[in-house]
């Protein structure tokens, strides 16, 4: 079981970071979480066969976390898997998702495989996915659009993955006691959060380590880290593409 960072770019990617996403591996099997940029290009460069993958998070309908889902699920196609992969999300973003397949046709492609759709409601504690050994459990926080924060729990231990947010006390509440909280720092903008809002959510629900991503392409990554330290007395990170976190 693993977790790693594929990209930690905010909206706008750069020659070091694609657009923020995760892998969660389990019993064999990957959870993406976050469908922007080139998955499959992504998860093959780190050695991660597509054909494992069971299933696909969305945090909300923002185009850099969702609109790579067509490409993502014709590849899948042309590599001829047949199992069923489950994409969940907030309502709206299921439907904008379902709306953007719809223009490319994806009913008529032949022998497609089939897709579970799942709807997360906009509530604390939401279960996106639970089997053995695993628990995905889903938070609302605060961004332009409705948006899920993802808490993951593994055998080996709790991450907590913020997605686009301003600092909140839902952000904390999901976070508490985790052994790593993921948290975006894109900067202090509306719906977004400023390093030191990511090190004081970290800080108020005790995690033991922070790490930083959503970063945008100008941002001095030593200077993210001490602004952070500022309100988190743990250890602080700046998030690579492809870092293992777990
Ligand atoms: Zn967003």
């Amino acid at each position: 079981m693993a977790l790693w960072l594929l990209g930690t770019s905010g909206a706008v990617p750069d020659s070091q970071r694609d657009y923020v996403a995760l892998v969660v591996e389990h019993a064999g099997r990957l959870i993406l979480i976050e469908a922007g940029g080139s998955p499959l290009h992504r998860l093959s460069r780190m050695g991660l066969d597509p054909a494992r993958l069971e299933g696909v998070f969305l945090s909300h309908r923002h185009p850099d976390h969702l609109s790579a889902l067509p490409v993502l699920l014709m590849g899948l196609w042309l590599q001829r898997r047949a199992h069923p992969l489950w994409i969940a999300g907030p309502e709206d973003a299921v439907e904008r998702a379902q709306a953007l397949l719809e223009l490319f046709e994806w009913r008529s492609w032949s022998g497609m495989f089939p897709v579970n759709w799942r709807p997360i409601p906009l509530e604390h504690g939401a279960v996106v996915e639970e089997s053995e050994g695993i628990r995905l459990m889903a938070a609302p926080v605060s961004h332009s659009v409705p948006t899920l924060a993802l808490r993951i729990e593994l055998p080996e231990g709790v991450a907590v993955y913020s997605a686009d947010t301003a600092p909140c006390l839902e952000m904390i509440r999901l976070a508490r006691g985790a052994d790593v909280l993921i948290h975006e720092a894109t900067g202090a903008y509306p719906g977004h959060s400023p390093p030191e809002g990511a090190g004081w959510v970290a800080q108020e629900a005790g995690v033991r380590r922070l790490i930083l991503v959503h970063v945008p392409p100008e941002v001095d990554p030593w200077e993210w880290k001490a602004r952070a330290q500022e309100a988190f007395v743990g250890p602080v990170e700046v998030g690579w593409d492809g870092m293992r976190v777990m």
